[in-house]
């Protein structure tokens, strides 16, 4: 059987064995509960702690500043609906018109309680101004929430420089940065963050289990509502196993930030070259984008029908266009950046990982220019 090429690394990614074996003895002989008193839960809960300091150590924070959750959504929807009850005398909220839905739709469950929630424009790269946010903040504002990294375009923000700005106005800044952490340096001292969401399946960590760092003066409700675990913060057993898994993946993946970055990037060049040399007509989306994320819009196909042509061709890709894989409308973020409704409708995201390899790229090249370029 031809195997399959994977090229969605921004939807998910594969778990790599290293955090596989670290989560199996979790999953198997030491079940124990780890809030339990007895001998039996010192084992996850020592666990526990290494993978806090780890993961802590990973993105420069403490480990007390740490706390696990589900994943990307569950973490968005915290630092939002958690900032906006903590403090009931500065009700705004801002964020930007290309958040994730995580953002957008927690953003707007908070509208519907009548919190003022502003959204940003972009310019045409995807990028948040610093003076955009300038003319949009106030005293009143208690949270900006800018993503590091867009998930459809991979243009990375100018997040200390924003973090500034919303400090300037004594308001507290939150990043998504679901697509960035354990892809691109991450330390939350030197951004200036207070808080930042993470999500393990996206740095080839196991799927359903993130973070949300919470810098320890930040005054957050809680979310969920139970038992005692995570200071009290986030009530639930917690997955140890899922837990581990995320700090051997990101330990492995932050150790070998550059030398996958570098990797990924020379497929990316590779992959523009050859699409050149073919002559086929397409533009990228974004600016000082993720390594490895690529947005493309051909102005002469369908994203729809470039996908499930690929999909017959055993490739893996996602188009940009639709807003939830699987509809015609353009997206909310090819909206924002104003691309053009042909080009937005013909717009794909290829987005690679460690795995990948200069044959897969070759590969996509070469279904890519049988479908559309010159070699049909
Ligand atoms: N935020 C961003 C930018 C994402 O790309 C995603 C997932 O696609 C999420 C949040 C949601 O994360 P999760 O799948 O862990 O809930």
């Amino acid at each position: 059987m031809k195997k399959m090429i994977y090229a969605d690394n921004a939807a998910t990614t594969q778990l790599d064995p290293a955090a596989l074996e670290a989560m199996m003895q979790w999953l198997q002989d030491e079940y124990g509960n780890a809030s339990q008193p007895y001998s039996f839960a010192r084992a996850p809960k020592k666990a526990l702690a290494d993978s806090r300091a780890v993961i802590a150590e990973c993105i420069n924070a403490k480990p007390e500043e740490i706390y696990f959750t589900s994943g990307g959504t569950e973490s968005d929807n915290w630092a939002i609906k958690g900032s906006a009850f903590a403090d009931p005398d500065h009700r705004a909220t801002i964020t930007s018109q290309i958040e994730h839905h995580a953002v957008l739709h927690s953003c707007a469950a908070i509208e519907r309680l009548q919190y003022p929630v502003a959204y940003l424009p972009v310019d045409e790269c995807g990028t948040v101004l610093p003076e955009t946010l300038e003319r949009y903040i106030s005293d009143q504002t208690r949270l900006v929430s800018i993503m590091t990294a867009n998930n459809e375009i991979g243009t990375i923000q100018p997040i200390k420089e924003l973090a500034e700005i919303t400090h300037q106005h004594g308001a507290v800044f939150h990043t998504d940065a679901v697509q960035a952490v354990g892809h691109i340096k991450i330390d939350v001292q030197e951004l200036g963050v207070d808080m930042l969401s993470a999500s393990a399946h996206k740095f080839n960590g196991p799927r359903g289990v993130g973070f949300l760092y919470i810098r320890d003066d930040v005054k957050l409700c809680s979310f969920m509502d139970g038992g005692a675990q995570e200071t009290k913060m986030r009530a639930g057993t917690e997955n140890t196993a899922a837990i581990v898994g995320m700090a051997a993946a990101l330990k492995k993946n932050t150790d070998a930030l550059e030398q996958n970055a570098a990797h990924v990037m020379a497929l990316e060049k590779l992959f523009l070259s050859e699409m050149d040399k073919a002559g086929i007509n397409y533009i990228r989306n974004g600016c000082n984008t993720l390594p490895g994320l690529l947005s493309l819009s051909f102005p002469s196909h369908g994203g729809e029908t470039i996908l499930h042509r690929m999909d017959l061709k055993g490739i893996c890709i996602s188009t940009g266009s639709a807003c939830n894989g699987s509809s015609d409308e353009i997206s909310h973020v090819l909206q924002a950046i104003r691309l053009s409704e042909d080009y937005a409708l013909g717009t794909i995201r290829i987005s690679l990982g460690k795995n990948n390899t200069e044959y897969e790229l070759l590969q996509i090249v070469k279904e890519l220019t049988l479908l559309m370029g010159n070699g049909h």
